[in-house]
């Protein structure tokens, strides 16, 4: 029985940055399930597709050619063969990922690609759903959460960082934007599974976080 480590919650809670620390420390495999959203949201934009045609995009969404692979500066991504890397990590195909995934015909498209990436020795799954929809019986969920202000805050640096520039308030605004459409939608709503530990990471450094997963995982 191969393992999973679902690591859920809010946008920019850290979960990317703690979930791929968690697989690296224990050699597992990482789904960061956004990307997928990300992605299908990229496709549509190449393709036409408007945001609201949900069977156009849940099509998409089930022949999505996408690759991940490491290079020096972490995880890559390819999609149709072009790499997308940075293309799908900017705030505009965050909110165009956040709305299609409201849509239940795209999610459902995305589930089969997700649970195949379930092998061997062991999964660490990042989004919103793992532990709820996706892996409900996974033996460790862990669902994060900081505050808004930090939330925005580490967004803020992330980018001044790769030189683009951000306000803070503009920021906060549209994680906070974004987190209401996850918790409202109707399918697949934003909430820890009932069996999740919960860990805010507010005041924690991505260390103390990594420890503490690791140590639940060692039970
Ligand atoms: O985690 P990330 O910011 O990359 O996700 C982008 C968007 O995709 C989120 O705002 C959320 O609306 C959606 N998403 C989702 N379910 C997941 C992962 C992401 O609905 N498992």
């Amino acid at each position: 029985d191969i393992p999973v480590i679902c690591i859920d919650g809010p946008t920019a809670s850290g979960k990317g940055t703690l979930a791929a620390a968690v697989a690296d420390a224990l050699g597992y495999v990482l789904l960061d399930s956004g990307a997928l959203y990300r992605a299908t949201g990229l496709a549509a934009q190449w393709d036409g597709v408007a945001d609201t045609d949900e069977p156009a995009l849940a099509r998409l969404a089930g022949l999505l050619d996408l690759r991940f692979g490491h290079g020096p500066e972490g995880s890559r991504a390819w999609l149709r063969g072009r790499e997308v890397s940075e293309q799908l990590r900017t705030e505009e195909a965050g909110l165009r990922a956040s709305r299609i995934s409201a849509l239940p015909a795209v999610r459902h498209a995305l589930q089969d690609l997700q649970l195949a990436f379930r092998r061997a020795p062991g999964l660490v799954a990042d989004g919103r759903d793992m532990g709820t929809v996706i892996f409900p019986a996974a033996p460790l969920k862990v669902y994060l959460t900081a505050s808004a202000a930090t939330r925005a805050t580490r967004r803020h640096k992330q980018l001044i960082s790769k030189g683009i520039p951000a306000s803070i308030d503009d920021l906060r605004a549209d994680l906070e934007a974004r987190d209401a459409r996850d918790k409202n939608r109707a399918v697949a709503p934003l909430k820890p599974a009932e069996d999740a530990y919960l860990l805010d990471n507010s005041d924690l450094s991505v260390e103390d976080s990594v420890q503490q997963v690791l140590s639940w995982w060692q039970g």
